[in-house]
């Protein structure tokens, strides 16, 4: 790892905040506000106006412990990104819908319609991250002349109902109903998708780098439960154990190089290649810490339980494996073809 890159003085201060954090955010499947000022105070939240490498540095120090509270400074970046402006306060991105994620423009209920000045929103979505703490909603809406970003207050006439999911729990993961919700254009009618698609290759770059922070996790993990002796060796003595350390480390040098060549032109097929990559290393890394645990690596809420949960949403988060997949063939088959 490049201490100077990924690892300064800035990134071990949000890892340390995460880490006396991380076990309540999961338990509770909320961030306090006090982690959230702290991750304020730090710039957390505008690490984005320095550019995506700083994002996704500071989503790698959180995972180390948190990748639910990661995920949470990553959509609000990856929204701020896609509308070119950060507003403030911290965002939530709003575009999956109850009638399908993946094929999200088939299934776009949600309207948004002129009134005086602005819009109004109306309809549901889910998978809202970020909607218990954010200040405003970025939102997906139809228009007339198509689909569009909108930035909408809080306020009254939105409904937030958090999700218990399995992984990224504080994630803030929620069903949002918008109920005639006052907001503002924020990009141009019609080319809503394409500019969310700006914010969704950082989406994708970060679930890479929460890879990482739990490959991280997993590598100190291995190396401190590797000192215990068992038949008269240390764990880490053994080339079984060295075998995982090695395919661990191997992966995630390069999915670190992927992600620092990537994060200076966001391209598509990288960050969809990355976001695969990093889900299979995350899972893999999580299961090697676990398992080196033995017995003590299967305590509920430990560190290991939650590196193997969160890893698991990463297949499926910021776009499905297999639809990934096949945006990966389309276009390699179409550079081939060209
Ligand atoms: C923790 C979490 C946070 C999220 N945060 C946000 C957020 O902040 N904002 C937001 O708008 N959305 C968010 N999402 C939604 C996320 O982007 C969607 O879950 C994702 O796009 C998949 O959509 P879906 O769940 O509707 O699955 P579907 O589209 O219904 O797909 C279901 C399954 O079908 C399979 N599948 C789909 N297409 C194919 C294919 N072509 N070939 C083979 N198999 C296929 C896949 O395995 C997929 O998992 C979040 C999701 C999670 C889990």
């Amino acid at each position: 790892v490049q201490e100077s890159l990924w690892f300064d003085e800035w990134a071990r201060r949000l890892e340390e905040a995460a880490s006396r954090y991380a076990e309540r955010v999961d338990r509770e499947n909320l961030a306090p506000r006090e982690l959230l000022d702290e991750l304020e105070g730090l710039g957390a939240f505008r690490a984005v106006d320095e550019g995506p490498l700083r994002v996704l540095q500071a989503v790698r120090a959180i995972s180390r412990w948190s990748p639910g509270t990661a995920h949470i400074v990553l959509v609000h970046s990856s929204s701020v990104l896609a509308m070119g402006e950060n507003p403030g306060g911290i965002v939530a991105f709003s575009m999956t819908e109850p009638g399908g994620g993946t094929d999200i423009l088939a299934n776009l209920q949600t309207r948004a319609e002129g009134a005086g000045d602005g819009y109004r929103i109306t309809g549901e979505k889910i998978f809202t991250s970020n909607a218990p703490y954010a200040s405003h909603f970025l939102v997906l809406a139809s228009t007339s002349e198509g689909p569009a970003l909108f930035l909408a207050p809080r306020s009254d006439r939105i409904h937030v109902e958090p999700l218990d999911l399995l992984g990224l729990r504080g994630s803030g993961a929620s069903r949002v109903v918008y109920r005639g919700a006052p907001a503002r254009l924020a990009g141009s009618p019609g080319r809503g998708v394409k500019e969310a698609l700006r914010g969704i290759n950082l989406g994708r770059l970060g679930y890479a780098a929460i890879a990482l922070g739990i490959a991280d996790a997993a590598l100190s993990i291995i190396a401190s439960a590797g000192q215990k002796v068992v038949f008269g060796r240390r764990l880490v003595e053994y080339q079984g154990i060295q075998w995982r350390i090695a395919e661990i480390a191997m992966e995630r040098a390069a999915l670190e190089a992927l992600v620092e060549k990537t994060a200076g032109t966001l391209d598509p097929v990288a960050a969809a290649s990355a976001k695969n990559l990093g889900a299979s290393l995350a899972q893999k890394a999580a299961w090697a810490a676990s398992q080196i645990l033995g017995g003590r690596g299967l305590a509920r809420w430990s560190r290991t339980e939650r590196m193997m949960r969160d890893s698991r949403v990463l297949d499926i988060g910021e776009g499905a494996r297999e639809v990934l997949l096949d945006f990966i063939a389309s276009r390699t088959l179409r550079s081939l073809q060209a």
